[in-house]
């Protein structure tokens, strides 16, 4: 690993950091990507299904959508900003610039309807619209950029001193250096690996979130973790049975088989993503199961790639075992409308970033959005600073075997208490006796820190961290609102 200087880093692979790499490229800077994934399909934008939510003739009523599906606490100006700039973006990068093909019908693109959208307004390849994006994404910042992109590369710490960021310790392969950085943009995803089920890749841990809270950044909204309702519930694990699926007709029904979700909701299945999860967790107590019964619509010929992920998995069709899983944080590092952190020359671009739009809870093909158009206006802020080099942080001694064991044994503890008390439904006790055990837990792996450096201690420090912060955010919230969803009686079982 060898030690560098560059204009901007961007620690991150996903649509966000891609976004911000084009535009610091196109404004001339020399940019420098640094991802911990090996493979496109370690980061979420890979993954994401149902599609990438544009304007078409209505801002105000997409502006509206968001914000009532947000229970009215996303922030008016972030919001403007997103439906503003979306159709731009879109038509830009991933219709002139990547060439994505998008469905279309006999009239155009042929638009998706979702939960909580007043119209069909989602752009998607079939349900795999993710990977349809991420692949030419990243081919085309690696052969037609002067982007440079290095693979497998983990963030473990930023270079900082007295407010300002300088850039960021880099591992690869077990060695580490700093790469300093005129600007360093965090575009490092979610938090899936702190919750035993999620739809995320594994090693989303949070990284950025937690580097910059370390570097004394301020986060917010970490309470508003969203659970998506429809995940396929396997004994072998979990993914994603896209909202497009309900979109098109797809009913819920109980282990009586009974359609349950008109008595919750008036838009039944259509419902916001945060009451449709508390029913299917519901009715999955009361009645042993939930199904997403797929049998009157036309899932092979309307999803062929869900459907063929369904068939390789021996997932029963056409009623669907789900449950919720940990989708998405909206929260994260609190930034500006271009992505700019509290600290000088840090942004936070994608899910890692709380940029306002989701406030409470996030409307469904909004957060690919979010990232592109924050990904753009942060790569076009943060060109133009020089980089300079100060004294790193020192990292110690890298003693491999023990920590993988030790990060295995902790990351079961915190996901536990996680699933258990920071869950979809949390109580004040819980919240309480949460942050106890992950505090503990957290002590241990700072012990273990201070004597050695592996990338998995460190994604197991962000996961401690980043879970304190969003038990501790949950506990001083003592309203229910869109994610953050509070009951009364602790019927949860006490963790560790
Ligand atoms: C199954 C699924 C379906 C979804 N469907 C949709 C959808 O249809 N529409 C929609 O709008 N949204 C959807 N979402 C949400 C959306 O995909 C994500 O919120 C979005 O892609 C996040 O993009 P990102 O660039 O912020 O992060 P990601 O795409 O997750 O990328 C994070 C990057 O950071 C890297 N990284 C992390 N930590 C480090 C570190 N320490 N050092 C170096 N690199 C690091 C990762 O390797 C990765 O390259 C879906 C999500 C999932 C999981």
């Amino acid at each position: 690993m060898k030690r560098q200087t560059t204009d901007v880093l961007v620690v991150g692979a996903g649509i966000a950091g891609l976004a911000a790499a084009l535009e610091a490229d196109r404004q001339g800077a020399d940019v420098v990507v640094a991802t911990k994934a090996e493979r496109p399909d370690e980061a979420s934008t890979w993954w994401a299904q149902g599609g990438i939510a544009v304007t078409r003739d209505d801002p105000e009523q997409f502006a509206r959508d968001i914000r009532d599906a947000s229970a009215g606490t996303a922030d008016e100006h972030a919001v403007e900003t997103l439906v503003t700039e979306a159709d731009d973006a879109v038509q830009d990068v991933l219709v002139e610039t990547l060439d994505v093909e998008f469905d279309t019908n006999g009239e155009g693109f042929d638009y998706g309807q979702e939960a909580a959208h007043d119209e069909p307004r989602i752009l998607h390849v079939d349900a795999a619209t993710g990977k349809h994006v991420h692949v030419p994404f990243l081919n085309y910042v690696a052969d037609e950029t002067d982007v440079e992109i290095l693979e497998d590369t983990a963030a473990l710490e930023l270079v900082r001193h007295e407010g300002r960021v300088y850039g960021a310790v880099l591992e690869s392969d077990g060695e580490w250096a700093p790469t300093f950085a005129g600007s360093t943009i965090l575009a490092t995803g979610g938090i899936g690996a702190l919750y035993p089920r999620s739809t995320n890749p594994a090693d989303a841990t949070g990284d950025g979130i937690a580097m910059a809270a370390l570097a004394g950044a301020d986060v917010a909204d970490m309470e508003y973790v969203q659970f998506h309702p429809t995940a396929y519930h396997g004994d072998d694990g979990t993914f994603l049975i896209s909202e497009a699926v309900r979109g098109e007709g797809a009913v819920l029904r109980n282990g009586a088989g009974e359609r349950f979700m008109p008595d919750y909701h008036e838009d039944a299945e259509l419902a916001p993503r945060d009451v449709v999860a508390r029913a299917v967790k519901t009715e999955r107590e009361g009645t042993g199961e939930v199904v997403l019964d797929v049998s009157d619509i036309d899932f092979e010929g309307t999803f062929p790639d869900l459907a063929e992920k369904c068939r390789d998995n021996g997932v029963p069709l056409p009623e669907i075992p789900v449950a919720p899983a940990e989708h998405f944080l909206c929260g994260g590092v609190d930034v500006d409308d271009r992505g700019r952190a509290s600290l000088d020359r840090l942004w936070a671009v994608g899910e890692c970033a709380r940029t306002g739009v989701h406030g409470a809870n996030r409307l469904a093909s909004t957060s690919l959005l979010e990232g592109l158009v924050w990904g753009l206006r942060a790569g076009e802020d943060a060109a133009g600073n020089d980089s300079e080099e100060i004294e790193p942080p020192e990292l110690l001694d890298r003693d491999p075997a023990l920590p993988d064991n030790f990060a295995r044994e902790k990351f079961h503890r915190l996901r536990r208490v996680m699933d258990e008390q920071v869950g979809i439904e949390r109580t004040p006790d819980g919240l309480g006796r949460a942050q106890a055990v992950l505090r503990r837990l957290k002590g241990e792996v700072d012990a273990y820190v201070r004597t050695r450096t592996s990338r998995s201690l460190y994604e197991l420090r962000s996961a401690a961290i980043v879970s304190l912060l969003v038990a501790r955010a949950a506990a001083e919230n003592d309203e229910s609102v869109g994610c953050h969803y509070l009951v009364d009686e602790a019927e949860t079982p006490a963790a560790d």
